[in-house]
């Protein structure tokens, strides 16, 4: 796995996280580039090297070799090659090992088996990424079928979430997308990608953008990642001439959730079971256990990961997730309705009509205590139609697609290896993926990536701060 950083190293230094096998400095002479030979910086980068690591460089100035030595490295001077007639080579062999919080420390440990519980897209995309490194998969569902929670998606939109000033949430669901695109090549399919319209919400936005584009703010986008685009330019996209200008995604697109969680379960080769809930989780030593309400073991494995949405919470009463429900809605409308739109369009809500005629208008978000009545939550669907569209302003809605989405305060997803907590000590070998909220499409591959990489002790592919921004232990005390 090559991670490649676009910046100062000093800066990606500080983004680095999870533990890396080889060291190749290779930055100009130490004379004409001082600041990447720097022994603070090369010590920082050393701090990520898995025991035994390898580094070699044709440096061998005495700075630099000396920083290496401190930083753990046991290094040796060796015959060069071209017109260097002598280079440095090392191994980290260091005197004091550096506590790591990830789980599996060195090859021995490496998980052999695990259990992830629910089969959405979290859960199949975990189930995929644990397969590929040779991990006994055993996926764990309460319903009859893959993809029976919120997965259940027919049809669900794709896509960065862009703001001028590069948060979070842009660069998480950017980076998703990125990872996302190995994954959606194995089901052309089930994937159109051709490039997803976000028309401005009102004028005040279009504004927004306009200026942020020309002050290149957060910065200038590659054409084919984010660009403007008019009103007029996006009906020659879509088919339909959309009430305002906004943005275009290429790149993005619509995905067949439910077909696609299925398929990818099928791929993994993970040993599936359904129609079985489970009740609780233990450690038994190493092992983690999965129960069901009666206390009888259903699976057993070094590892679980948990992708239960909201139920995630009551699988982990020690640590007190926060997380919440809130009921969605997409009114499904009648054949005709939307001909002339070709795959979806965003904004103020989205609508979908896809390759195969279905056309899903949205989407509601309810809370427990605010629950619409069916007419209500079809015409805020429809007015979004309107919003999107002024020409249209009626159409007939065939019924309704609804699930749960799982949503956390902050409105980030919840992912990675779960820390021991005051009414949890003993959490080793337990992960968890879920608030996903309306992003599942373009969180969960991340989300996967990020997991497998935490429990194989790998470069995590993700930038630390990123990492922290989702990492479970984000609500919760650490035992003193
Ligand atoms: C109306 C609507 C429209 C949406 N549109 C989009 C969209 O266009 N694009 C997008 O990206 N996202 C969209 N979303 C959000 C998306 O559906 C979710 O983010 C995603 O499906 C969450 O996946 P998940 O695997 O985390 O959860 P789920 O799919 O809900 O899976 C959780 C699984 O856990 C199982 N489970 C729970 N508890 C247990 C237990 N104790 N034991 C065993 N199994 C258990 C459940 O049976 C379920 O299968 C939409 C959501 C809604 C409601």
């Amino acid at each position: 796995v090559l991670d490649l950083y676009f910046m100062p190293s000093s800066a990606a230094v500080k983004k680095l996280s999870g533990a890396f096998d080889a060291f190749y400095p290779d930055g100009f002479s130490p004379k004409k580039n001082p600041e990447m030979w720097e022994p603070r910086l090369l010590k920082a980068i050393c701090s990520h090297a898995r025991e035994g690591a390898t580094l070699a460089t044709w440096c061998v100035a005495s700075a630099v070799r000396k920083a290496f030595t401190e930083a753990g490295f046991t290094i040796q001077k060796v015959p060069g090659f071209g017109h260097k007639s002598e280079m440095t080579v090392g191994r980290f062999e260091p005197k004091f090992k550096h506590r790591r919080s990830t789980t599996f420390l060195n090859s021995a440990e490496k998980p052999q088996s695990a259990i992830v519980i629910g089969a959405g897209l979290a859960g199949s995309a975990v189930a995929c990424e644990l397969a590929r490194r040779g991990v006994q998969v055993q996926v764990v569902d309460a319903g009859p079928v893959g993809a029976s929670g919120a997965s259940a998606l027919r049809w669900g939109v794709v896509h960065a979430q862009p703001s001028g000033d590069d948060n979070q949430l842009f660069r998480l669901t950017r980076s998703g997308l990125e990872m996302l695109r190995e994954e959606l090549l194995c089901y052309p399919e089930l994937v159109r990608t051709e490039g997803l319209y976000q028309m401005a919400r009102d004028g005040a936005e279009l504004q927004k953008w306009q200026q942020q584009f020309a002050q290149l703010k957060p910065f200038s986008f590659p054409k084919d990642f984010l660009r403007l685009m008019s009103a007029e330019e996006a009906e020659s996209k879509i088919g339909l001439k959309p009430r305002l200008g906004g943005l275009w995604h290429e790149g993005a697109g619509i995905v067949a959730v439910a077909e696609w969680v299925r398929a990818r379960l099928n791929r993994s080769g993970a040993s599936l079971l359904f129609n079985t809930r489970v009740g609780s989780l233990s450690k038994q030593g190493k092992n983690c256990q999965a129960k069901d309400a009666f206390g009888q073991i259903i699976a057993e494995a070094d590892a679980v990961v948990v992708c239960c949405a909201a139920e995630t919470a009551n699988l982990l009463p020690g640590i007190e997730l926060p997380l919440t429900r809130w009921k969605g809605r997409l009114s499904l409308l009648c054949e005709g309705a939307l001909t002339d739109l070709k795959g979806a369009v965003t904004g103020p809500g989205y609508a979908i009509h896809s390759p195969d005629d279905w056309i899903g208008v949205g989407a509601t978000y309810e809370s427990a205590d605010k629950q619409m009545s069916s007419e209500e939550a079809h015409c805020k669907n429809l007015s979004h139609l309107t919003d999107l569209f002024s020409q249209l302003t009626e159409a007939d809605a065939a019924g309704f697609y609804e699930g749960f989405r799982c949503v956390a305060p902050d409105r980030l997803p919840v992912v990675g290896q779960v820390p021991a907590a005051e009414g949890f000590p003993n959490a080793t070998g337990i992960y968890v993926s879920c608030a996903m909220g309306s992003r599942g499409t373009v969180f969960n591959e991340l989300a996967a990536k990020v997991i497998a990489a935490q429990m194989f002790n790998e470069p995590i592919p993700l930038e630390a701060d990123l990492l922290r921004a989702i990492d479970p232990g984000r609500f919760f005390k650490k035992p003193r």
